[in-house]
C-alpha cells in the first residue's frame, strides 16, 4: 500500500509507525497510510522560517508571480492524476474533481498575473507619504514586509487541492514560506500536488506535512501565522493552544457557517430559475461538502409549494453512486466517519423540521459499484421548517456537512428573512434572489455585517450569475461570528495576513530612494 510522506526541510521523510489509513470512501478500500510520529517538526519550521524566508526575500513581486504560474502550470499537467485520486480518496465525481484542481492552478495563475501590478520591488508601500514636521523632508511612509516567519496552513478534508493553493498563493507571493498540512483523510492528492510541484520550488518555500498535526504547534513563534480552515471546534483548540498564545503568532480561522438563500415572493422568472438552480448546485456539489454551501433556504410563504415541487424535481435527476462511473452526478461523503457525522446532525434537524425530499433512509438510485455498507453515501436531503425559529433552533446552529439543507418559510417581509439569516450568527455567504428595489435595499444592508460575502441576484444577472458557492480569487472568502472572523484571497488583500504594516519615519526622498534600490 502507499505510503505517503513529509516533505520536511527540503526532502521527503517518512514518519514512524503505522499511523493513519487513507480510505476510499465509495468502497471502504485502503488506498494509503500516513503518520507523523518521529518528524522533527522544530526543524522542519526553522528551516521554512530561515531558508524558505531567504529564498523569498531574493525574489522580486514579478519573480514570486513567475513560480506562482509555474505551479499553476504543473498541476495543471497532472490533472488526470489528480482527478483519479479525488475519486479514489474524497468521492468526487470527476466534477467535484475539476471544482477543487482547476480553483487551484486557477487561483495560483490569477494571483501569478497580479503579481505584475507589483513592479519588480518586494515591498509594498501602503498609501502615500504622511508629513510629520514642517519643510515635507520629514515624512512617515507606511510600507508592507512579509512576516518573518513561517505560514502555517491547517486545510479541511473538503478541498485537497484547492486549499493548499488559496493560501499558498497569498503568502508565497507576500513573501512567507509555506508549511501546508492536508486533511489526514484526504491527502492523496495534495500528496501528489507537492510531488508536482516540489522540484520548481526554491529551497524552504513550500513544506509538506502528511498526517496528524503532532507537535506542530507547540515549535510556532510570535512571526509565524496560522492559517486554519476546517470546523469551529478545532479552530477554537487552535486559538487557546498554549504556545500560539503565548508567542502572539497571527492567527486567521475559517470555520463552519450555516449559509442561506433568499428568495423574494416578486421574485421574476429567470431570478427564480437562478434560486433554483443554484440551491440544487450547493445541496449537491462535492455532496454538500463545502464550507460555503447553502444550509438554510428562506422561502416565501406564497411560494413554498413551487419551490419544494422544483428542487425535488432536480434531485430526482441526481443520480448518486460510485463517482467514477459515467452518469453518477453526486458521490458519496468523504469518509464513513462524515457519513455518521452528517446523518448525526439531521436526525437533530429532524427535531425541528420535516423531511420533504431525501432522509436518512438510504438512497433513491443507487449506481453500480455503490457499496452501501463500505461507502460513505447520504441522499440529497431538504427538510422544512412550520415557520421562522428562533436562535437557539439547531436549523440556525448545527452545520450538517453534507447534501442537507433546511427550508424555513417566512412571510415575505426583508424584515423577517433579515432576522432569520443574523441567527445564523455570521456567515461565509449569504445570497438574495429578488428583483424588488426595496426588499433588496433591506435585506442588502440588513445582511452585510452578517457575512462576508453577499450575492445579490436580479433578472438582468440571473442566466449568467455564479452559485453563491463558488469562491473566487478576486473576493473575499471568510466571514464574521461562526463563520471564524478570518479573511481570505480578496485579491491583494489576501496578502495582508503575511505581511507586517512598518512606518518608516524619516528623510522621505532618501527612504524612497533606499527601498526602491
Ligand atoms: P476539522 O476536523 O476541524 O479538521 C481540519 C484540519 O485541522 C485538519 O487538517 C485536521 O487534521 C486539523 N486538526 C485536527 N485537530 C487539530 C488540532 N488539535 N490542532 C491543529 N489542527 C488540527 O475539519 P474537517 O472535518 O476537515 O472539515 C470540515 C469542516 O471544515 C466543516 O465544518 C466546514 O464547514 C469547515 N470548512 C470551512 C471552510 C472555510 O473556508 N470557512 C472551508 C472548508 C471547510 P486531521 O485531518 O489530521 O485530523
Amino acid at each position: 500500500m502507499k505510503r505517503l510522506n513529509s516533505f520536511l526541510s527540503g526532502v521527503w521523510v517518512e514518519g514512524e509507525g503505522e499511523g493513519s489509513t487513507l480510505l476510499n470512501p465509495t468502497t471502504g478500500e485502503a488506498l494509503a497510510t500516513c503518520s507523523t510520529e518521529g518528524l522533527d517538526l522544530r526543524e522542519a519550521l526553522r528551516f521554512s522560517r530561515e531558508q524558505g524566508g531567504r529564498s523569498l526575500a531574493e525574489m522580486s513581486f514579478t519573480e514570486r508571480g513567475a513560480l506562482l504560474v509555474e505551479m499553476s502550470k504543473a498541476i495543471h499537467a497532472q490533472r488526470e492524476l489528480l482527478i483519479e485520486l479525488g475519486q479514489k480518496n474524497a468521492g468526487n465525481t470527476r466534477g467535484d474533481a475539476k471544482f477543487d484542481i482547476d480553483g487551484a492552478s486557477h487561483t495560483l495563475m490569477h494571483y501569478g498575473k497580479l503579481a505584475e501590478t507589483l513592479g519588480e520591488g518586494n515591498i509594498l508601500f501602503d498609501g502615500e507619504p504622511e508629513p510629520v514636521a514642517r519643510g515635507g523632508r520629514l515624512v512617515g511612509q507606511h510600507v508592507l514586509v512579509p512576516r518573518g516567519g513561517v505560514a502555517i496552513h491547517i486545510n479541511a478534508f473538503n478541498f485537497p487541492a484547492w486549499g493548499l493553493a488559496e493560501k499558498a498563493a497569498c503568502s508565497l507571493l507576500a513573501g512567507m514560506p509555506v508549511l501546508s498540512k492536508p486533511a489526514t483523510s484526504t491527502a492523496l492528492m495534495t500528496h501528489a500536488l507537492v510531488e508536482a510541484v516540489a522540484p520548481i520550488m526554491p529551497e524552504g518555500t513550500l513544506s509538506l506535512l502528511c498526517g496528524r498535526v503532532g507537535d506542530l504547534l507547540d515549535h510556532v513563534e510570535w512571526s509565524d501565522v496560522i492559517a486554519f480552515t476546517g470546523s469551529a471546534d478545532t479552530g477554537d483548540k487552535i486559538r487557546q493552544h498554549p504556545q500560539v498564545l503565548q508567542s502572539g503568532a497571527a492567527v486567521n480561522i475559517e470555520a463552519d457557517s450555516l449559509n442561506a438563500m433568499i428568495l423574494d415572493s416578486d421574485a421574476e422568472d429567470a431570478t427564480y430559475d437562478a434560486f433554483i438552480r443554484h440551491a440544487h448546485t450547493e445541496i449537491t456539489q462535492k455532496s454538500g461538502q463545502k464550507c460555503t454551501a447553502v444550509r438554510r433556504l428562506l422561502v416565501p410563504r406564497d411560494r413554498l409549494d413551487e419551490v419544494v415541487e422544483d428542487l425535488s424535481e432536480r434531485f430526482g435527476r441526481t443520480t448518486v453512486g460510485d463517482p467514477t462511473l459515467d452518469g453518477v452526478t453526486m458521490g458519496p461523503l468523504s469518509t464513513l466517519s462524515q457519513k455518521t457525522a452528517a446523518l448525526e446532525g439531521l436526525a437533530a434537524l429532524q427535531g425541528h423540521a420535516k423531511v420533504v425530499y431525501g432522509g436518512p433512509d438510504g438512497l433513491l438510485r443507487a449506481a453500480e459499484g455503490a457499496d452501501l455498507t463500505n461507502g460513505a453515501f447520504v441522499t440529497p436531503t431538504l427538510l422544512q421548517t412550520e415557520g421562522p425559529c428562533d436562535a437557539n433552533s439547531p436549523v440556525h446552529n448545527l452545520e450538517v456537512f453534507g447534501p442537507v439543507s433546511t427550508i424555513i418559510p417566512f412571510d415575505g417581509s426583508a424584515a423577517e428573512a433579515v432576522q432569520q439569516v443574523r441567527h445564523g450568527r455570521g456567515c461565509l455567504v449569504s445570497a438574495i434572489y429578488a428583483d424588488d428595489r426595496r426588499f433588496l435595499q433591506e435585506t442588502i444592508l440588513g445582511l452585510a455585517a452578517w457575512n462576508g460575502r453577499l450575492v445579490v441576484i436580479d433578472e438582468q444577472v440571473a442566466e449568467k450569475a455564479l452559485a453563491p458557492g463558488l469562491v473566487t480569487p478576486q473576493l473575499l472568502h471568510g466571514g464574521p461570528g461562526r463563520a471564524g472572523g478570518g479573511e481570505e484571497l480578496g485579491g491583494l488583500r489576501g496578502m495582508k495576513l503575511y505581511q507586517q504594516r512598518c512606518a518608516l519615519q524619516g528623510n522621505g526622498p532618501k527612504i524612497a530612494r533606499l527601498i526602491r534600490g
